[in-house]
């Protein structure tokens, strides 16, 4: 487990299709068909493996998929999702049950807050928020009935990186289970490594790195995927956020591209860092030894991938952010679009967009600031020119 590479992993996943296509051809039916009534029976029961009873359960095209998942994962198995808020709230509905509780991170990215906050206990599950980066304040929020820590590896939009380990150990001594947003740092990271229970991911971003889908997918024990599309209780299987077959065909052959992708993103933002921090700007990197997290994250990283895309600056008002982002867009650093993982460079206001779900007192607790401009650097050759672009904007603003 030690050495175990992700990319290797995926790499040495040889799936041969129907004809010997290379590319597993897109499975586009809805049901299947059987030989005999009594192996449908059966299938329905549970009982027979590789069997394909219909799309909302599973797809040989969405298998595809997470095979590679699993292996990229390092997990037994894995299910893909529509979206990945489907991915986290049917992880957090399969687990907990009405009178659980909840300990979630507070720095998350704003849809999960918001389902914790204002929508899971309409089921009668309790949440406490912590600042999980403070593992006193995750063990004080521990009671009896806490069946699950949620976190997210890299938070969103402060890329402080969680201490795996140590949350894994207090939620197992509590019988909970440790669920990980894995999002900003797929290849990076491997949670399971880490004692980690369950790994969602929002495929939507480095995952696919096209932008031009949303999707999502839950890693964990066959046992608990198992659990998610069991036809009579499983969350998966009884809301139905099932992943159209053609995504799925579609992003398997990204992730194939991903750690070169994710190698190149690192390099990229690391390269600002530095530039950014020649000229002065305050910002947030855990690729640099003055962020807190820089020396956890180093006993954590998979070699070879860096530090990941994300970069975050801090403009300290709103409206300067708004006016640098305006500039940026118009001078070609990118788009003034939220979202991240994708080939162009996208920046966004954290605190007025992805986390605007987030009150602004607990913004304020968090340590983000209003200024906050969360950028999700690009695949882009010449990052010293996108660069000089950044900096033309802030000497015409005269903010450097
Ligand atoms: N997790 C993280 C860290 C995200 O940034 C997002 C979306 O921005 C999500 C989950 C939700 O994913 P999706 O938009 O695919 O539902």
């Amino acid at each position: 487990m030690k050495d175990f590479n992700p990319a290797t992993a995926v790499q040495n996943l040889l799936q041969f299709g129907e004809f010997g296509d290379v590319n597993p051809s897109v499975t586009d039916s809805a049901t299947f068909t059987f030989m005999e009534g009594e192996t449908m029976e059966k299938t329905f029961q549970g009982e027979t493996e590789g069997c394909f009873l219909y799309s909302r359960h599973w797809n040989p095209s969405n298998f595809y998929l997470a095979q590679g998942l699993a292996a990229m994962e390092n997990t037994e198995a894995a299910w893909v999702t529509a979206s990945g808020m489907a991915a986290i709230t049917c992880t957090m509905l399969q687990i907990c049950s009405q009178g659980d509780h909840i300990v979630s991170s507070r720095t998350t990215y704003g849809g999960t807050y918001a389902f914790l906050s204002n929508y899971i206990g309409k089921f009668g599950i309790e949440v406490t928020f912590v600042d999980t980066n403070n593992l006193e304040e995750v063990k004080a929020a521990m009671k009896p009935n806490t069946k699950m820590v949620y976190v997210e590896t890299m938070s969103n939009p402060l890329l402080l990186i969680a201490d795996l380990r140590k949350l894994a150990d207090i939620a197992h001594a509590n019988g909970a289970k440790l669920v990980c947003d894995n999002t900003f740092t797929p290849m990076l990271i491997t949670p399971v490594k880490f004692g980690v229970d369950i790994v969602v991911y929002s495929m939507t971003k480095f995952i696919n790195g096209k932008n031009d889908c949303v999707a999502g997918a839950i890693c964990a024990s066959q046992e608990f995927i198992n659990s998610l599309i069991d036809v009579n209780s499983g969350t998966a299987m009884l809301l139905g956020p099932a992943l159209d077959p053609k995504l799925s065909s579609a992003i398997l052959k990204n992730l194939h591209t991903l750690h070169i992708r994710m190698e190149k993103h690192s390099k990229n933002a690391l390269y600002l860092a530095e530039r950014f921090k020649e000229i002065g700007l305050k910002f947030n990197y855990p690729g640099v030894k003055e962020h807190p997290s820089y020396e956890l994250f180093n006993t954590m990283l998979n070699p070879g991938f860096g530090y990941g895309g994300m970069i975050a600056i801090d403009m300290g008002k709103a409206d300067i952010a708004n006016e640098l982002m305006r500039r940026m867009q118009l001078e070609g650093v990118g788009y003034l679009a939220v979202s991240l993982g994708y080939f162009k460079t996208l920046f966004s206001n954290s605190g007025k967009s992805t986390s605007s779900e987030v009150p602004e007192d607990v913004q304020k607790e968090m340590g983000m600031s209003e200024g906050l401009i969360r950028f999700s650097v690009g695949l882009d050759m010449d990052i010293e020119r996108t660069f000089q672009m950044i900096k033309k904007c802030l000497v015409d603003m005269k903010l450097v």
